[in-house]
């Protein structure tokens, strides 16, 4: 590891006051994800910013929004009475990540801005354009089991592995985000980015840029008929092969509204739109979820040895739906 400088910030302002004056400096959050990025030599930052003392830990209702600080752990959030009640779609999602241990330091910044694990990105024997941008891609031609099958290009075949970042796409969340030109507010589906020849950039997060929080509008309607649905290896600490976030909206037995967003299979949130708008106005039944995952598969691509996500995907879809009206 190289050596670094630290300090450690107790305002918004002078953390990002000393984002700006060191270009080669870095944030620290919860660590989880950045400390091993640092121990393999994938990040080297000259100075890390230690935010962990800023007041950013709130959880609250605030004009027509749940909104969630950056520096939230994600097992606070997950267990919070306002979250277990208005957003339960969230809870779920965040409780299927990682560890007890590990979400009692990440935090919702830190997750949503976690890394892929492409384990070709953390083999710095291997190439990897995300790593190393023109190195080429080991993955493409490798051992791509977890990789994506939707939106990737050749440079990069990588998938967002952030359990908490799918519900909150399909929640139409919004990235609260702060730096010395003002604030802005960014739809968290427009927050990570798909790799085309960019691949290193995983996200729209400019250099200077905090993330102070995050917005979760509150909807009534979808809190009753809602569920998590991830796929993975193991019971626990283990990354998605394929998760569905689904939330719906049923009067009587038709649908009213459908929120869709898949995980594991793309380098970002995969929002379900086409097959949102299928479900609206039908009678929530298997029938009505076949065609909506058809519909989501769409455009699909394997790369060999993760093939086998064109048929658990559909069938992720399917089973979450069902789930989350209570059909049988
Ligand atoms: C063994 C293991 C298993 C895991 N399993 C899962 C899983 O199943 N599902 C899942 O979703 N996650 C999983 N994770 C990932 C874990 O959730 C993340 O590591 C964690 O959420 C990162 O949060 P952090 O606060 O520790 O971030 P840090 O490691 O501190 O930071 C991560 C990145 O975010 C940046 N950052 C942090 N806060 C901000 C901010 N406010 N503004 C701008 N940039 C910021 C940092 O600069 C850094 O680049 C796993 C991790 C491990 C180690
Ligand atoms: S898929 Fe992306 S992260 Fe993985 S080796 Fe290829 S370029 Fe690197």
């Amino acid at each position: 590891m190289i050596n670094f400088d630290y300090v450690r910030m107790s305002s918004t302002r002078s953390a990002i006051a000393a984002l700006n004056k060191d270009t080669a400096s870095q944030i620290i959050a919860g660590g989880t994800n950045l400390v091993d990025l640092m121990k393999r030599g994938i990040a080297a930052p000259r100075k890390l910013i230690d935010i962990n003392n800023l007041p950013l830990k709130n959880i609250e209702e605030v004009n027509g929004f749940i909104r969630i600080g950056a520096l939230a752990l994600n097992s606070d959030v997950a267990e919070h009475e306002l979250i277990a009640k208005k957003l339960p779609l969230l809870s779920q999602a965040l409780k299927s990540g990682a560890s007890p241990q590990l979400r009692n330091m990440a935090t919702i910044g830190g997750n949503m801005m976690q890394r892929t694990r492409c384990t070709y990105f953390y083999d710095t024997t291997m190439p990897c354009n995300k790593r190393h941008p023109g190195s080429g891609c080991g993955a493409l031609k490798g051992y791509n089991r977890m990789h994506a099958i939707f939106g990737a290009s050749d440079n990069c075949i990588a998938v967002q592995p952030s359990d908490m970042s799918v519900a909150l796409t399909a929640l139409d969340a919004i990235v609260l985000i702060s730096s010395n030109k003002g604030d802005r507010r960014i739809p968290f589906g427009d927050f990570h980015r798909l790799p085309g020849n960019m691949p290193e950039k995983d996200n729209i997060l400019q250099r200077g840029e905090l993330i102070t929080g995050i917005d979760v509008p509150d909807n009534d309607a979808l809190i009753k008929n809602v569920f998590y649905l991830k796929i993975r290896d193991r019971a626990s600490y283990a990354f998605a092969l394929v998760s569905v976030a689904a939330a719906l909206d049923i009067q009587g037995e038709t649908i009213k509204d459908a929120r869709l967003a898949m995980g594991g299979v793309a380098h970002k949130p995969w929002r379900l739109t086409a097959s949102e708008s299928s479900l609206k106005g039908k009678r929530a039944s298997v029938d009505t979820f076949k065609q909506a995952a058809a519909i989501a598969m769409k455009g699909a691509k394997g790369y060999g040895h993760n093939n086998f996500k064109l048929s658990l995907a559909p069938n992720a879809i399917v089973e979450a739906l069902k789930t989350a009206s209570a059909i049988t």
